[in-house]
């Protein structure tokens, strides 16, 4: 089967085309600058990159160029459009109507519009990509998947915010979470890597990437998750400040007569290790502004490292006890400094690392010595190739 994983944002959209039974990527991609004018950048395998200027005055003509990219007589991966089987959608939320992925009907697509409020900036962009691939590929079976589902396993303890339950009731404030289609798909490679069924570990993942979240995996399903009622929530990030007190928002529209529009921006947008370092909010900048000896580039990493540290003792205590560490996405893939600095802070559960291995890169592996009392592993995360097993999985028991 192939399969055409989206994952469509305001203004870019990524594609993969997944052979389902090989797992292969046949080629992949990115439209940018949507509603601005119009870039495509298409690769496939064995073949330069490529880029192409074009007009993108929204999501349709993107995935029309997709389609033309995927299909074009000299790059090309396939004759024509009706060989594609299915599309898999990521999807930001689910609210509580999903618990898993499913196959897209007019009853799901209003489901999927019902969560636009809940998530402004994402639902309508991932909900337009929906809407062209009906009208481009009529008949062709869509498949949402959710990043919030893989949480809707939390206990009420663990997702319920302690304020009035009517606002609960009312408006559905409570912690979702997300980045759920990565920590699930790091969680079971771990568990085959370990050679044990998902079904009797306790596993911490780390999604360190732009955005970062953390997640306690518990015989296999999400126990609770550092992100929150929205993305913001938790650990600090590049440009997301993570959980500060409630009253600094407070606070600081009084003091600075900011609007809500304004804190809104500070905190998602120039909090973070960005607010903290002043220099960016790429950790490899902050990294390289360390080693030149820039005290805030050391504070904001170092802050960053005891946040994650300090979840993932929160999550040991919640789960009493852990068997594995996952550390995945961009930076909890490639920055061995970071991962030696949070294994350091757990060393009293008897974690010790293997500093040859936790330099490598680039594929999964344990990274602690056989003395460790807890695994840790580096896994990339692969959350386009969750959505084609989904989306193939949903589409052939249907
Ligand atoms: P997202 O998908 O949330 O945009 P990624 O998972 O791609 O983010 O992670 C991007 C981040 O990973 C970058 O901002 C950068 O800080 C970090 N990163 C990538 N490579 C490295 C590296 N070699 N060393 C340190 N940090 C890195």
């Amino acid at each position: 089967m192939k399969i055409l994983v989206l994952n469509c944002g305001s203004s870019s959209l990524k594609y993969q085309l997944i052979d389902s039974e090989t797992e292969n990527v046949l080629a992949k991609g990115l439209c940018e600058r949507i509603g601005v004018d119009g870039r495509l950048k298409h690769e496939v395998p064995g073949m330069d990159k490529m880029t192409f200027d074009l007009d993108f005055p929204n999501h349709t003509p993107a995935i029309q160029a997709v389609i033309d990219a995927l299909t074009n007589a000299e790059y090309g991966v396939i004759k024509e459009i009706g060989e594609i089987d299915a599309v898999g959608h990521r999807v930001a939320h689910g609210g509580e109507k999903f618990t898993k992925s499913a196959i897209i009907t007019e009853e799901v697509l209003d489901a999927i519009k019902e969560c636009i409020e809940l998530a402004p900036l994402h639902n309508p962009a991932n909900i337009a990509g929906i809407e062209v691939c009906e009208q481009l590929m009529p008949g062709v079976p869509q498949v949402a998947v959710f990043d919030t589902a893989f949480h809707q396993t939390m206990p009420e303890k663990a997702y319920l915010y302690a304020i009035p339950y009517k606002y609960y009731e009312k408006y559905g404030i409570r912690k979702y979470g997300f980045h759920g289609t990565s920590h699930k798909y790091v969680a079971q490679e771990c568990a085959n890597l370990m050679d044990m069924p998902i079904e009797e570990l306790k596993i911490i993942t780390c999604h360190l990437g732009n955005g970062a979240s953390i997640c306690a995996v518990r015989n296999g399903i999400s126990i609770d998750t550092s992100m929150g009622f929205t993305p913001l929530d938790g650990i600090a990030m590049g440009t997301r400040s993570g959980s500060i007190d409630p009253s600094v928002p407070l606070f600081l529209m009084r003091k600075e007569g900011l609007s809500i529009d304004e804190v809104d921006n500070i905190l998602n947008k120039q909090s973070g290790v960005l607010g903290l370092s002043g220099v960016s909010s790429d950790f490899r900048d902050i990294e390289n502004a360390e080693a030149e000896g820039n005290s805030r580039a050391t504070v904001a990493l170092e802050t960053f490292a005891y946040r994650v540290a300090k979840t993932i003792g929160e999550y040991v205590a919640t789960m009493k006890g852990v068997d594995a560490i996952v550390f995945t996405a961009g930076l909890g893939e490639n920055s061995g400094p970071t991962r030696q600095v949070v294994c350091d802070y757990l060393r009293y559960l008897g974690i010790r690392l293997d500093s040859y291995k936790n330099s490598l890169r680039g594929q999964a592996m344990e990274i602690t010595t056989k003395q460790s009392r807890v695994q840790v592993f580096v896994i990339p995360t692969n959350e386009e190739l969750m959505i084609a097993r989904d989306t193939k999985d949903l589409v052939l028991a249907k």
